[in-house]
């Protein structure tokens, strides 16, 4: 039986912008996911884009498993296909849903028919389809109100699907409806969670990551390198960026009060990433900070970070607990890998007691006494552009 996805797309109820942009952008964004696997044919009808592969070589779960990650896609069925005649779609529906109807309990059939001239009404088909699946597999009970398994038949005007339960999509906004924005990327557990979280809400990313070496591996890198990869699965490709920081890093541990390394280091981060930014047509900055966190995400120390910036800063995290966070990145794959123990340009050069309620006056004025701007602009020419998909 031939099978295809049923995409039922997301926040249609949208304000800012119209439903054909939304879908043409969604579609745009499954084809490019798909694209590597084999040749898949699109077809936007009533609300839902149906996604058929060409041939039955395909690797069909893998596409739904690619489908379930991109972002604007509320809900999505598999579906198998069937002639426009009950019998058929009778037996259709048992063959395509067996072995999930005989592990239930219960079930019912819910019928959608926009084809007006099918000669059986939506009750006909519940009724017909309903009877039918108790003759086949006698231990089932119909239950209307809370059903294991929603047997759905949708008689359209140019084909007929049978699927079960629709699975959740991941959510949100398709990715490209929102501009472009760059990702502050550690190798932790945060600032992947918090890319994940805005490509979610439509942006395309960048992303950023200041390497330290020799203080920072090789390995250190391909690792955020790794954690970038993971979120792209989500996110579409991402223009990933490493940054040559040592010196930088070098002139603060060199030049500024001890107690002020951290916040200063961040000023930096911010100073380099506007220029990336804006070279790379990102709006707005994204960083993994939850209020309170270390010693650089107090109030006081996001202050005067932000006090650099001339673009708005994205903190998705702020508000959550450690456990939250961590439950994200459990689910979108990149715990494991922000596990593995490597160093951090942040953890190089650390002050032992550093100053949870810097002032902008006193930061400033450490600052002045050395000359950064030659360096950060090195370090905005060194930088390196590998793009992850
Ligand atoms: P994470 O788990 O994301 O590393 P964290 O809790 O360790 O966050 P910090 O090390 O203070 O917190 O970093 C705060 C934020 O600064 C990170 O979430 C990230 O956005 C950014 N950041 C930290 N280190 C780097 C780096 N080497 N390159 C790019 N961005 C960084
Ligand atoms: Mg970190």
């Amino acid at each position: 039986m031939k099978k295809v996805i049923l995409v039922k797309n997301g926040e249609l109820a949208l304000k800012g912008l119209n439903r054909s942009t939304f879908e043409d952008i969604l579609v745009k964004n499954i084809r490019r996911r798909l694209s590597s696997l084999g040749k898949f044919e699109f077809i936007k009808a009533q609300s839902t884009v149906i996604i058929e592969p060409e041939n039955e070589e395909i690797d069909f779960d893998e596409a739904a498993e690619r489908v379930s990650k991109v972002f604007g896609i509320a809900a999505y069925s598999i579906a198998g296909t069937a002639e426009k005649d009950i019998e058929k779609i009778k037996e259709a529906a048992v063959e395509f849903l067996y072995d999930d109807l005989k592990s239930a309990k219960t079930f019912k059939v819910c019928a959608k028919r926009s084809d007006k001239k099918f000669p059986f009404t939506s009750p006909e088909i519940c009724r017909e389809v309903g009877g039918y699946i108790l003759g086949k597999i006698p231990s089932l009970k119909v239950d209307v109100h809370e059903p294991e398994i929603t047997v759905t038949v949708e008689v359209r005007d140019n084909n007929v699907f049978v699927h079960g339960n629709q699975r959740k999509g991941a959510g949100g906004m398709p990715v490209g409806t929102s501009g472009r924005a760059a990702l502050l990327i550690s190798g932790g557990i945060d600032s992947p969670v918090a890319g994940y979280m805005m490509s979610k809400r439509g942006l395309v990313l960048s992303a950023i990551h200041f390497a330290a070496p020799p203080y920072t591996s090789k390995r250190a890198e391909m690792k955020v390198k790794e954690l970038a990869q993971i979120v792209s699965k989500y996110s579409g490709r991402i223009n990933f960026m490493v940054v040559p920081f040592t010196e930088i890093q070098e002139a603060i541990k060199d030049n500024c009060p001890e107690d002020l390394f951290t916040i200063i280091m961040r000023r930096m981060m911010m100073k380099v990433a506007l220029r990336l930014a804006e070279k790379d047509g990102c709006k707005a900055l994204i960083t993994g900070e939850s209020l309170g966190q270390v010693a650089s995400q107090t109030l006081d120390a996001i202050a005067c970070t932000d006090a650099v910036t001339t673009i708005p800063v994205f903190r998705p995290l702020i508000g959550m607990d450690k456990e939250e966070i961590i439950s994200t990145a459990r689910k979108i794959g990149t715990f494991e890998t922000s596990l593995l123990p490597y160093e951090d340009c942040c953890t190089v050069f650390t002050p032992k007691h550093p100053r949870t309620r810097p002032t902008i006056a006193l930061i400033e004025e450490a600052e002045n006494k050395f000359d950064f701007e030659p360096l950060i602009e090195k370090a905005v020419d060194g930088t390196k552009y590998q793009p992850v998909d």
